[in-house]
């Protein structure tokens, strides 16, 4: 519409110019170049409209004719960038897909065709990971650690092949740089806590922890026993430098952060001993049992109630199974203490149902024991025996990461260096750890021996 009127205004002014002429005649008259010309005003405003019409033309040829080299310059530079950045999107598929020589091939294209060094060196490095070629992956990262805008990715892609290669000394340094470009960077707080955790840099792992369970990247409740697994480790360290104070210190922070932690509470109680406060290590074992009836809490009641008379430690012992009396820990525990008291009947009562429960190799075992205690009836307890060597096997602290097996808790898995690995559970693999108490020493040469069961 506006169009419209905007095209009738414009025909309306010619019409009006041409009507002006018209009602206003006149010649021009001149001489140029030795000619006479004489014509009407209208036919000269008209030559001279064509004449300039001619110059704008012929002006504008020239200028084309002049920029050419330039703007063939710019159309063959934008080309260029437009196929390398198909060599590059081309490239990053690649990648993705695992097509390792097409990878290759479009970082090379993308790298002579862009000039954009982050992008296709990242490229470049992908495709040579992906090629298995780790020394030239390693040669991009290298060359990406010299800009500020690759140098994160550059120490990440270095990371990842320390990591690859189990060089854990190279790998914490690199995640140490990494951690000072990028503080808060989840995946990083993660890698850096743990390779601390392995490095036996208890403080320093304690917090980058902190951080990591604020970034997200570690669940509250599992950073919860990491950091009493970390609590524990520097209990050992205190005891080994003969500090028992900060031993019993660190062992009770373990032991109030996570109450339910057996490793904590019998630390707790066997320091409390060792210090002279029986009484505290008792209460210690007895809450801790109402929480989680535990072999190893057993074990250090005995030790605490050793000076007892075995009636009144049966005593004792029977308070503990009657909080948890439908547990196979409080029967084999109890039935342990009624062996030693000679009290053959309950002994037995209490390993049967422990039997009915969950039978083992230990309460078969057990049953041997009684056998020979009560009647001297050897061919009984080689029956026993004979069963206990096809019973399941009793659970143990078993590493979740090598299936190691080790005699007690440890933080570091003398095998395989993992950092709060042990869980009480059924082990599946026959390989023990010969174990000292903890595993700082043993971390580095692990002993192995294959379980002679
Ligand atoms: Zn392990």
């Amino acid at each position: 519409m506006i169009r419209a009127l905007w095209f009738m205004a414009k025909v309306a002014v010619v019409i009006a110019i041409v009507l002006w002429f018209a009602d206003n005649p006149g010649n021009v008259s001149f001489e140029w170049l030795g000619y006479a010309v004489n014509t009407s005003i209208a036919m000269f405003v008209l030559g001279l409209l064509v004449v300039l019409g001619v110059v704008v033309v012929l002006y504008k040829v020239w200028r084309g004719i002049r920029n050419a080299p330039g703007s063939f310059r710019r159309y063959s530079r934008s080309r260029r960038r437009e196929r390398g950045y198909k060599a590059l999107t081309q490239g990053m598929v690649a990648v993705a897909a695992g097509d390792a020589a097409t990878a290759k091939k479009m970082a090379q294209k993308a790298d002579g065709l862009l000039n954009e060094p982050p992008l296709t060196m990242l490229l470049s490095a992908q495709a040579a990971q992906l090629m298995g070629d780790d020394k030239a992956a390693r040669h991009y990262f290298h060359a990406m650690l010299e800009r500020p805008e690759t140098a994160f990715l550059g120490l990440r892609g270095l990371l990842t092949q320390a990591l690859k290669q189990g060089d854990r000394v190279e790998a914490l340094a690199l995640a140490r740089r990494a951690q000072q470009l990028q503080p808060n960077t989840p995946w990083l707080l993660a890698t850096l806590y743990d390779l601390e955790a392995r490095a036996g840099e208890w403080a320093a792992a304690e917090g980058t922890l902190q951080a990591a369970v604020q970034a997200g990247a570690v669940p509250q409740e599992e950073g919860r026993r990491h950091r009493a697994a970390l609590l524990m480790e520097r209990s050992f360290e205190a005891e080994r430098r003969g500090r028992a104070d900060s031993a019993l210190y660190h062992a009770q922070a373990a032991y109030e952060l996570a109450p339910a932690y057996v490793p904590a509470s019998v630390r707790v109680a066997r320091l409390q001993l060792r210090g002279g406060h029986p009484k505290k290590a008792s209460k210690v074992v007895e809450r801790a049992w109402r929480q989680q009836p535990h072999p190893e809490l057993a074990e250090v009641y005995r030790e605490i109630l050793d000076n007892y008379e075995p009636l009144a430690r049966v005593k004792l012992f029977e308070k503990l199974h009657a909080h948890t009396p439908n547990s196979v820990e409080s029967h084999v525990a109890l039935a342990r203490a009624a062996l030693d008291a000679q009290l053959w009947g309950e002994a037995r009562n209490h390993l049967t149902k422990a039997q009915e429960l969950q039978p083992s190799r230990r309460v078969y075992q057990l049953l041997a024991d009684l056998e020979r205690a009560e009647h001297g009836n050897e061919e009984a307890a080689r029956a026993w025996l004979i069963q206990a060597a096809s019973a399941p096997a009793d659970p143990a602290w078993t590493c979740t990461s090598c299936g190691a097996v080790t005699p007690s808790w440890a933080g570091l898995c003398g095998n395989c260096g993992a950092f709060d690995s042990f869980d009480w559970k059924q082990p599946s693999l026959a390989l023990h750890l010969a174990g000292p108490e903890h595993a700082a020493s043993n971390a580095n040469l692990p002993t192995l021996a294959q379980a002679t069961r």
